[in-house]
């Protein structure tokens, strides 16, 4: 008898703490890997350019940014608050062509573009054209989560934006003199080429983080002042969904930079995606493909960041630098800015 109830008190106790285990097991496996890549911008860059003073203020704002947006993965919130807390690092650094440093517009304005792609759902939110968001991707975000529109451009976006108490600045609080002198070393250029046409394609600054969180969404976002010199409204890549950010949790997620036009034509961010999904490429490889075959073919400079939902990291680029950082699923920790 007494053996009997030990017998069944000890397997009472099996079958308790199996399924205690069972159980911690299921929620481990809901949290999956996370990972997180981010960029500052890619195109002509040297090593000479830089002094080891200016190469650890890069190297310490990419850092910064990546963990901000790391440590919020870690507490299993959704990627699309790493991806805003990252981005406004960026964008409130004067070393990025996004908020403060944007690139001047021909009038010597600034004109800043965001979007972000939450893969889950696929929704998007994108703010175009705007001058007075002090962090655009705020705006982009608001779009996205209390919109049924995906774009919203010029006054009208920044009307959206004060709905949401959104901090405004005049469009001054962007300015730095390092953008005021390639503005006019470029209004120089376009005198001597006296063309319309003019765009000032060596070097991009535009940032964009993708992140995977713990849930296994997949999200991106990209911010930027666009393109040096530009004018009649445009608009580039950056704001654009498919060609500057895209999200699928089925296959991947893409932040780009570098010359929009290209990027817009090519459809570049959900091209890779798709290659993904329609050819069974790896991400390395479907971001390869894209930016240093077809891109390199039709001469679109640039390159992008990307994560898949394991948690692999691709980061290819076309020109001679991109200032970008990851973490991947193994905690393994990336910041460079030349090969
Ligand atoms: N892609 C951006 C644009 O064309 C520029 C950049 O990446 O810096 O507006």
């Amino acid at each position: 008898m007494f053996t009997k109830s030990v017998l069944s008190s000890v397997f009472a106790l099996l079958l308790f703490s199996s399924c205690v285990t069972w159980a911690n097991q299921s929620e481990t496996s809901k949290q999956g890997p996370i990972a997180i890549a981010l960029h500052g911008g890619a195109g002509t860059l040297s090593p000479q350019q830089f002094t080891p003073e200016l190469k650890a203020q890069y190297y310490a704002k990419l850092s910064e940014a990546l963990e901000a947006g790391y440590r919020i993965l870690q507490t299993g919130a959704d990627g699309q608050d790493a991806v805003v807390a990252a981005i406004m690092i960026l964008e409130n650094s004067p070393l990025f062509n996004a908020g403060v440093g944007a690139v001047y517009t021909f009038d010597a304005e600034h004109e800043l573009d965001a979007s972000i792609m939450h893969g889950k759902t696929r929704e998007a939110g994108a703010i175009a054209g705007v001058k007075h968001i002090k962090n655009p991707i705020l705006a982009a975000q608001a779009v996205m989560n209390h919109s049924v529109h995906v774009m919203l451009s010029g006054d009208g976006a920044e009307t959206f934006a004060e709905q949401f108490a959104i901090e405004r600045v005049d469009n001054t609080h962007f300015n730095t003199e390092r953008r005021l002198q390639s503005l006019h070393k470029a209004k120089a250029r376009i005198k001597r080429q006296a063309s319309l046409n003019y765009q000032h394609p060596e070097k991009f600054g535009t940032v964009g983080v993708v992140v995977l969180d713990q849930l296994g969404n997949l999200v991106a976002g990209t911010s930027t002042g666009g393109m040096t010199a530009k004018r009649f409204g445009r608009i580039g890549d950056s704001p654009i969904i498919g060609a500057g950010t895209f999200a699928d949790n089925a296959s991947c997620a893409v932040s780009a930079t570098g010359h929009g036009e290209y990027f817009i034509r090519y459809q570049v961010a959900s091209d890779i995606c798709k290659r993904m999904t329609y050819q069974n490429l790896s991400l390395a490889e479907a971001a390869d493909e894209v930016i240093n075959r077809v891109l390199v073919d039709a001469g679109g400079d640039g390159g992008i960041v990307a994560v898949d939902a394991q948690g692999n990291v691709a980061m290819p680029f076309n020109t001679t630098g991109m200032y970008r950082a990851s973490i991947d699923a193994n905690g393994v920790k990336t910041v460079a800015i030349f090969e």
